[in-house]
């Protein structure tokens, strides 16, 4: 089994009806699960950057990320929110309970990078901004953008699919209170560097959402060897810095708050806001 120790009981999925246990074994038919349960386990940091390095495609690396149980705090987290901790309007479904994969095609022009899943969010769905009030408006958006061929996302399995556009997060696991720790966020950051050396060949520009999406991919790109302005450039809604490959090829990055419930509820970010950014990609 490829490493998840399922609780016992068993909770239909809602849109297949399939019983899952909670977390979900990889490869037992969740919808888009990429992983089997002979997908290899990074335990450690050092095996986080080895297998990170070692994945050859998009699917591979997906399939890798959601296994990956190198960060204690975090496993016992979204565990615990998997099993014991389930918000009580979803305690009768499964949840995910793993790592957040990517979502979208690989070969994407363009790269999302948000922070990291929500804990009834991704953590239950297993899918990047998918049933939690951040995802109604990522992907409203993205559908008025013509990047999502639907406005809602409530389950894996919906039928929601992307087109020229793929969500990663800075950090794959959901953390308590929305907060990675350092060594967390420099733990998991192979996983990102992967995506985006794998992205870069067809890449046109990557939206961060919030300081952390930028800053992660800024010190990511860096790492890889791409010129990036100096000073640094400045996180803020619409900011737009130029950053080039080693191969002299200018990629755009697109800073916008993050559509947390905190920006949205408070009208720092609007539907307006978050259209205009997404014009620009
Ligand atoms: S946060 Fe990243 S490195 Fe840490 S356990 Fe989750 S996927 Fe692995």
């Amino acid at each position: 089994m490829g490493g998840v120790e399922p609780i016992s009981g068993t909770d239909p999925h809602p849109v297949t009806g399939q019983a899952f246990p909670s977390p979900v074994p990889p490869g037992t038919g969740w919808p888009g699960d990429p992983a089997t349960a002979d997908t290899p386990v990074a335990r450690t940091p050092a095996q986080v950057a080895r297998l990170a390095r070692s994945a050859q495609s998009t699917a591979e690396l997906d399939a890798m990320v959601t296994v990956c149980r190198a960060c204690p705090r975090l496993v016992d987290w979204r565990e615990s929110v998997a099993t014991t901790g389930r918000r009580a309007s979803f305690a009768d479904q499964p949840y995910w309970g793993r790592p957040a994969a990517g979502f979208g095609p690989a070969g994407a022009p363009v790269l999302v990078v948000g922070l990291a899943p929500a804990a009834n969010g991704a953590n239950r769905t297993g899918r990047m901004f998918t049933g939690d009030r951040s995802g109604d408006w990522i992907y409203a958006a993205l559908h008025r953008g013509g990047y999502a061929t639907q406005a809602a996302s409530d389950h894996a399995g919906d039928g929601l699919e992307l087109q020229g556009i793929r969500i990663v997060s800075a950090v794959r696991c959901a953390p308590p209170q929305n907060k990675p720790t350092t060594p967390e966020k420099a733990t998991c950051a192979p996983w990102l560097h992967r995506e985006l050396e794998l992205a870069v060949p067809t890449l046109r520009s990557i939206l961060a959402l919030g300081s952390i999406g930028w800053d992660a991919t800024l010190r990511t790109v860096r790492e890889m060897g791409w010129a990036v302005p100096r000073p640094k450039p400045k996180f803020g809604h619409g900011a737009i810095a130029e950053i080039v490959t080693p191969d002299g090829r200018t990629v755009r990055l697109v800073g916008s708050y993050h559509v947390s419930q905190q920006n949205t509820f408070t009208g720092k970010l609007t539907e307006a806001m978050l259209d205009q950014v997404i014009a620009t990609l």
